[in-house]
């Protein structure tokens, strides 16, 4: 029998990818997280408690709109996503998904 095109099988192939601008800012971030943050200093930097060491005064720094984060203790730094990734242990495409910045799409013109 010859195969025709009713013979290819269409197949839809699961593919993500991230997308920083899906993200929420990060309010809503560290609302989700239940981290308490006050009013920004004058380069517009909250001061939280470090949640990578103990901590009992403000020594993390995250700013209100990029997210970039460090800590002036134990220098743990990085983006919004990394400190979400690493609040919750959970890996990129896990937490990407849950900020709703994985955008899932299928590939259907692959055909076997
Ligand atoms: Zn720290």
């Amino acid at each position: 029998m010859k195969p025709n095109k009713y013979y290819r099988r269409r197949r839809g192939i699961l593919r993500g990818r991230f997308n920083p601008r899906l993200l929420p800012n990060p309010h809503t971030i560290l609302r989700r997280l239940w981290i308490i943050y006050g009013n920004t200093n004058n380069n517009g930097y909250w001061s939280l408690c470090c949640p990578f060491h103990k901590d009992s005064d403000f020594s993390l720094s995250l700013h209100h709109l990029d997210g970039n984060y460090f800590c002036h203790e134990c220098g743990a730094k990085g983006n919004i996503l990394d400190f979400y990734m690493e609040v919750t242990g959970k890996d990129f495409i896990k937490a990407s998904t849950e900020l709703g910045a994985w955008e899932i799409s299928y590939d259907i013109y692959r055909y076997r």
